[in-house]
C-alpha cells in the first residue's frame, strides 16, 4: 500500500482496481477500463484526492456515490459533476453532505485523530462546485470492456445503491451492510424497509468479493449473515427492544451491530418474507 499525498493510502485490491483509504477513515474505489474510470465515492475532502486518482489512471473519470452522506461526498469538489441516486438529492442528503457539514467532519476527525493517524490537513480549496446528476434506477456503467452494475439498496439513505462488476465477481456496498449499521440517522429508511436490500447484498456477496466503505474494505460472508441475522432478531421479537434514543443492538461493545432508533424499526408488525 503506498501512500500518495499523506492523506490517502492506495491498495490494489483486483485486476485495475484500488482501495483508496483516506487516512483510515473512509474508503473510495477506483475501477479502470479500456476507455473509462469510474471513482467510487470521495471521501470526506482531506487532502487531494484528484492527484492520487490522477497518478493511478489518465482515463476519463465518472464520480458515482454509494450515497449522499459528507464522509463519501466530501471530495466531489475536485470533479465537475457526480452520480447519485435521485433520492439523495431531497434536502436532508444536500443538508448532510453539504461544505458545512464537510467542515465540521474534518474539523472532529483532526481532534479525534488517535496516535499514528495521519491528521487531516486544512479544508482543501476545491476548483468545482459539483453538479449532482441523478443515476437511472439499475444503471450500468461503461468503462469499455468492463461493465459496473448499480444496485438499489434503500436503508442506510433512501438512496443507497451498491455496484457491481459481474465479470471480476466484485461488489462494492457503501454503508449499507457495515460491520456497524447505522440506521440511526435522519433520512434512514426503517430497519424494515432496510432488509430486502440487506438480504440482496447478502445473496450477491455468496460468490463476489465484497468491499464496504470504511474499515479495511474487506466484508466477510459471516459478517453479512450476522447483520441481517440481527435485524431480522430486532424485527421479529418486539420485547427486544425499546427506550428512547439512539440505541444500539445487541450492544455498542459487540460487533456487527445496528444503531437504531426504535421509532424507525418497522412501519407495521410483519417481518419481510
Ligand atoms: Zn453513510
Ligand atoms: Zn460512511
Amino acid at each position: 500500500m503506498s501512500v500518495q499525498d499523506g492523506v490517502h493510502a492506495v491498495e490494489e485490491i483486483a485486476k485495475n482496481t484500488w482501495r483508496i483509504d483516506e487516512s483510515g477513515f473512509v474508503n473510495c474505489y477506483l475501477l479502470t477500463g479500456k476507455t473509462g474510470a469510474l471513482l467510487i465515492d470521495t471521501g470526506a475532502g482531506a487532502g487531494r484526492l484528484r492527484e492520487t486518482v490522477e497518478d493511478l489512471t489518465d482515463l476519463p473519470v465518472t464520480v458515482v456515490l454509494t450515497h449522499g452522506h459528507c464522509d463519501h461526498a466530501g471530495g466531489t469538489g475536485w470533479y465537475p459533476a457526480y452520480r447519485i441516486h435521485p433520492a439523495d438529492r431531497a434536502p436532508v442528503y444536500r443538508i448532510m453532505s453539504s461544505g458545512l457539514a464537510v467542515k465540521a467532519l474534518l474539523n472532529g476527525m483532526k481532534n479525534k485523530a488517535p496516535a499514528g493517524m495521519t491528521v487531516m490537513p486544512e479544508f482543501p480549496k476545491k476548483p468545482f462546485r459539483a453538479k449532482a446528476v441523478s443515476l437511472s434506477e439499475e444503471q450500468c456503467f461503461d468503462l469499455g470492456e468492463r461493465l459496473i452494475h448499480t444496485i438499489s439498496v434503500p436503508g442506510h439513505t433512501r438512496g443507497s445503491i451498491a455496484l457491481e462488476d459481474e465479470k471480476q465477481k466484485l461488489l462494492f456496498t457503501g454503508d449499507d451492510i457495515n460491520v456497524s449499521l447505522w440506521m440511526q440517522l435522519p433520512g434512514c429508511t426503517t430497519l424494515q424497509e432496510w432488509l430486502p436490500g440487506g438480504r440482496k447484498l447478502l445473496i450477491l456477496a455468496k460468490d463476489r468479493e465484497a468491499f464496504g466503505g470504511h474499515g479495511s474494505g474487506r466484508q466477510s460472508i459471516r459478517q453479512m449473515e450476522q447483520t441481517v441475522g440481527l435485524a431480522e432478531k430486532l424485527l421479529g421479537s418486539p420485547g427486544l427492544y425499546g427506550g428512547r434514543g439512539t440505541l444500539t443492538y445487541p450492544d455498542a461493545e459487540t460487533f456487527p451491530q445496528i444503531v437504531y432508533r426504535s421509532r424507525t424499526l418497522r412501519k407495521n408488525r410483519t417481518v419481510p418474507a
